[in-house]
């Protein structure tokens, strides 16, 4: 297989794309891919602040390499949740964005304990509440986007990125027809702006991408990156929708990117507006965050019975 671009020996062939590039020309593509999606959704200029949140895995990794390869204002979030598993999943991480920043000089990288800040792994907090029994992922992922939301506001960014890929979204819009969850699927989309003060705007600039493109990427980059999953992740029905999909698109190439960009035409069209109602916003009198219901915020609610319940100070 040969390079389109060079006539050299190519290191991948994205079937979907009918397009076969060698190494070289497959780390310019991506960035290229990346930088017309920011500008095709009005993600965000040059002149403006992203805050990017890593994992330590691939994606969101070599969404942090690209933008600072593009010459954006990137800087790094990264989220310690205390989750070990059997592969001290946390630490491993972490290792993986230390190592990644240490090696680009002059990159700036926010780290949020998130047992130091607010008195629990998140597998404790978990167990500790009703909304965790069992699994820690809506924990998880409430204490997440508060803290994304907190220190992209604290710290004046004008955007929060994430490293979601064409797979995640697509496995996300799969679940969300499934259930016909309307409210959801308005909202889903490659950029969802700032509604209220304190709310960061969110942009997904690989949506694009397929997740076996960026973990090429990420391996002709020369990223180290954390290959295993969350141990909490094991069985999560967006895994196996990833597999439904993946069965479709080795049939039929380019099915995924279709499927999603099809839904993002019929969204840009109106298919959903009659649900786009306003929400209105109140904010936590304990943390200033935007919340939908009278008094605490969700989050602080939660984190104050955890608190209470395992005899830890109060922040
Ligand atoms: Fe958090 Fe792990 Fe669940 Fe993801 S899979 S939401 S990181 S607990
Ligand atoms: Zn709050």
């Amino acid at each position: 297989m040969k390079c389109r671009k060079c006539g050299g020996k190519a290191v991948i062939n994205m079937r979907q794309h009918k397009l076969a590039l060698c190494k070289v020309h497959y780390l310019e593509w991506i960035p290229e891919q990346t930088e017309r999606a920011i500008h095709k959704y009005r993600m965000f200029t040059h002149d403006e602040r992203v805050l990017v949140a890593v994992s330590g895995g691939k994606d969101s990794l070599a969404l942090w390499d690209v933008l600072l390869r593009l010459g954006y204002q990137a800087d790094g979030l990264y989220i310690g949740l205390g989750i070990d598993g059997n592969i001290g999943y946390s630490d491993a991480s972490y290792e993986k964005v230390r190592k990644f920043v240490n090696a680009r000089p002059g990159v700036h990288l926010e780290v949020v304990d998130v047992e130091q800040a607010y008195g629990a792994s998140i597998p404790v907090a978990a167990d500790h509440t009703q909304r965790g029994k069992g699994r820690p992922c809506s924990v998880c992922g409430l204490t997440k986007r508060h803290i994304m939301n907190r220190v992209a506001r604290d710290g004046g960014y004008d955007v929060l990125a994430t490293g979601h890929n064409l797979d995640d979204e697509a496995a996300v819009l799969f679940g969300n027809t499934l259930h016909w969850q309307l409210g959801y699927l308005a909202r889903q989309g490659p950029v969802l702006p700032a509604s209220h003060e304190g709310l960061a705007r969110k942009a997904k600039p690989f949506c694009r991408l397929y997740e076996r493109e960026t973990a090429a990427y990420a391996l002709l980059a020369g990223i180290d990156y954390i290959y295993d999953e969350c141990p909490y992740a094991v069985g999560a029905t967006s895994i196996y929708h990833k597999e439904l999909l993946n069965q479709l698109e080795a049939e039929r190439p380019g099915a995924k990117l279709q499927f999603y960009l099809n839904f993002l035409r019929a969204r840009e069209q109106g298919a959903f507006g009659a649900v786009e109602k306003e929400v209105e916003l109140l904010t936590c009198p304990t943390c200033g965050q935007p919340t939908t219901v009278k008094g605490q915020c969700a989050f602080c609610r939660m984190w104050e019975r955890v608190r209470e319940r395992i005899g830890a100070a109060p922040v």
